[in-house]
């Protein structure tokens, strides 16, 4: 049996790989071209097996019955000019004066009206962002036709943005080292509630 190359992969769960934006000290570039973000329920999971962010499991999610914190985030797509793709930025939704909402969000209005603008993203120290906007030197990589494509996809409700992070059932969550622990400790029961 052959396998098409040129339709391998092309499913409509991942048409799209999209990038997770790691935010450090060394400078990134994205390009905003919407306002149109997903919001998200995160939690840090220390775990060996895991170590990073896991989608929270709602009303049920066993985390949050163990105690492990979750944090809000806004996902926004933006264009990466530098690998010529489409990438999730995750956005803490705190609006202290240096963190990244608001001075992206300051960007982007000013900036939507003109021709598309790189925005630089650097962390100075925890929390704490330093955003820039960059006019095109050379706007041959201004990503139309990726952002255009994206778009079709985004709006019709096919592309998951969430998919940058691990997702675990429940079940999945109860055999990390720590929260079976913790279960053991409170009288946790899966499913029972
Ligand atoms: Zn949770």
């Amino acid at each position: 049996m052959f396998t098409d190359l040129m339709e391998y992969g092309d499913t409509e769960e991942n048409a799209y790989v999209l990038d997770r934006i790691k935010i450090s000290q060394n400078e990134i570039l994205v390009v905003p071209f919407t306002m149109k973000g997903v919001a998200v329920d995160l939690h840090y999971c220390e775990d060996e097996g895991v170590k990073g962010y896991v989608v929270c499991n709602g009303s049920q999610c066993l985390l949050c019955r163990v105690g492990n914190k979750k944090d809000g985030r806004l996902l926004l797509p933006v264009f990466l000019p530098v690998t010529e793709c489409i990438g999730v930025l995750p956005i803490s939704t705190s609006m202290q004066p240096h963190s990244l909402m608001p001075q992206l969000k300051a960007m982007i209005s000013k900036t939507s009206d003109d021709k598309p603008a790189v925005v630089s993203i650097v962390t100075a120290t925890k929390g704490k962002y330093i955003v820039n906007a960059n006019e095109y030197a050379d706007d041959s990589i201004t990503g139309d036709r990726q952002i255009k494509n994206f778009m079709k996809e985004y709006e019709a409700g096919k592309v998951d943005l969430t998919s940058v992070f691990t997702k675990l059932s429940n079940e999945d969550i109860s055999r990390l080292n720590v929260v079976s622990k913790i279960m053991k400790i409170k009288g946790i029961k899966l499913g029972a509630y």
